[in-house]
């Protein structure tokens, strides 16, 4: 599996940082929080895995639509349904941003929290609840033996730990520094140590922290990675826009 991370930002995107966006072997989008699409992706794309409603997760939704609609009509793309699975609660949220010259050929698929189901064929996935504002999922993938978790915005959760057992690599979260734990907690974020116990606790083998605050972005990256360093024994990735990790 390979796995792009084209927005790695939280709340809000600025200079080179896009908001919470991951593409998976070109063919499926976690979150969409850019609005900017590598023009071949409207050929591959099949589907949008949604972590939940958040604004600045859903933000790139009319973009995408309109782009897909765009190619279809102009190069008889494949002709068939494209997906968006978001947790059940947010239909209407995901449907006031779909690009109204596309809005039939776009299936809303609502998940819950323990569902399982296999994927293109290729990919079996499980949802778990998430700790967050409102309805969220977080998602493991998995395919070939090898497998990953996304969380979305997530507080720890045990939950996500019991999702994430084993993995191979566990995406998780963690917008703040210790020093900001009172406002992670406040607004249902995490820190980047408190993503890091979920890694040591389920198991994962590398953790990727993404979806970070500006500020500490900014201004707190040493601390930020020397906190969940002295906590998660593997090995620790922070996303960067661009990045592409295989597994
Ligand atoms: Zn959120």
């Amino acid at each position: 599996m390979k796995i792009k991370f084209h927005g790695v930002s939280n709340g809000y995107a600025y200079e080179n940082q896009n908001l919470g966006c991951i593409c998976l072997d070109d063919k499926i989008l976690l979150d969409c929080g850019i609005t900017n699409f590598p023009r071949p992706y409207f050929d591959s794309l099949d589907a949008l895995f949604l972590s939940h409603g958040h604004k600045d997760h859903i933000v790139g939704i009319s973009s995408l639509t309109l782009g897909l609609a765009v190619e279809t009509d102009r190069k008889a793309r494949k002709e068939r349904d494209f997906c968006i699975y978001s947790p059940a609660g947010i239909k209407e949220k995901i449907e006031d941003r779909i690009d109204s010259t596309y809005k039939d050929r776009v299936g809303i698929i609502e998940l819950n929290p323990g569902d399982k189901f296999r994927f293109l064929d290729e990919y079996e996935i499980k949802t778990a609840k998430v700790e967050h504002k409102g309805d969220c999922l977080a998602y493991r993938f998995e395919k070939d033996g090898k497998s990953f978790v996304y969380t979305g915005d997530a507080v720890p959760s045990q939950e996500v730990i019991d999702l994430s057992k084993n993995v191979d690599v566990l995406i998780h979260e963690a917008s703040f520094v210790n020093k900001f734990k009172e406002k992670a907690s406040s607004w249902k974020h995490s820190t980047s140590e408190q993503a890091a116990e979920v890694a040591q606790k389920s198991g994962a083998k590398t953790l990727i922290l993404t979806l970070i605050s500006p500020h500490v972005r900014l201004n707190n990256m040493e601390e930020y990675l020397t906190e969940a360093q002295n906590v998660f024994l593997g090995k620790i990735i922070i996303a960067s826009e661009g990045l592409i990790y295989e597994l």
